[in-house]
């Protein structure tokens, strides 16, 4: 048995790409006076961010400023089409962002199972990564915070997963060690690869059931498919 437990917020606690429908919250940003194919330009945005968040830096720095990582997205995505519609970019980009924050929604039972937990007595630390302000805002908007012993945002500490000091910081923060903690997540390399170097026991949510990836140097200690499922495990 863990004495504490460090939890990933989005596709963990919350619907943020699982389940998402992400193409429609593209197509509502398009507007109506797109000069190009709505199809074509879906495709090619999708082809845009594929290759963007795909590069471990540029997917740091993206996260920090999302609205200028989906500007960049759709004015790569407009070149390649070659369309030269410039102040679309930045409504498009924007909009995108908004009906996206609209999607955004718990999973059945993840704070009852969060509340469970603390009942159990386990010290619980939300680990996530992302800019302060909209990982906040979620943090706000699910009321999270009461339910943390520890709150760590990647935008306010200045360092995010898989960086081995956020980690640590946490562990500090609940006053336990590292073979005492578990961090549970759905991503891969932050929160079962990086958390398992340090000792932490990684457990992996595999939403889709897709199993360890083939490239994955690491095992995770458990797999479940959502977060509910945890409680089985203690
Ligand atoms: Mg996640």
């Amino acid at each position: 048995m863990p004495k504490a437990i460090l939890l990933d917020m989005d596709d963990t606690i919350l619907s943020y790409d699982h389940g998402v429908d992400t193409d429609s919250c593209w197509r509502r940003s398009f507007g109506s006076d797109l000069s190009c194919d709505a199809d074509e330009l879906l495709l090619s945005i999708k082809e845009s961010a594929k290759w963007y968040w795909s590069d471990p830096e540029r997917h740091r720095i993206g996260r920090l400023d999302l609205h200028k990582a989906r500007q960049e997205i759709v004015n790569m995505a407009m070149l390649k089409l070659k369309v030269e519609e410039s102040a679309w970019v930045s409504r498009i980009a924007y909009t995108y962002g908004v009906e996206r924050d609209k999607c955004v929604e718990l999973f059945p039972d993840s704070i009852d199972t969060i509340k469970q937990l603390r009942k159990q007595g386990m010290k619980l630390a939300l680990l996530t990564n992302g800019n302060a302000e909209p990982q906040w805002d979620k943090i706000r908007r699910f009321e999270l915070a009461p339910l943390f012993d520890c709150v760590l945002v990647e935008g306010e500490f200045g360092i995010g997963k898989p960086d081995e000091r956020i980690y640590l910081h946490a562990l500090g923060q609940l006053g336990v060690t590292a073979d005492e903690a578990w961090m549970v997540g759905d991503n891969f390399e932050w929160e079962v690869a990086a958390p398992q170097c340090l000792g932490i026991k990684g457990i992996w949510i595999d939403h889709k059931g897709a199993g360890v990836p083939a490239t994955a140097t690491a095992m995770p200690y458990r797999k479940i498919k959502s977060l509910a499922e945890l409680l089985t495990l203690l």
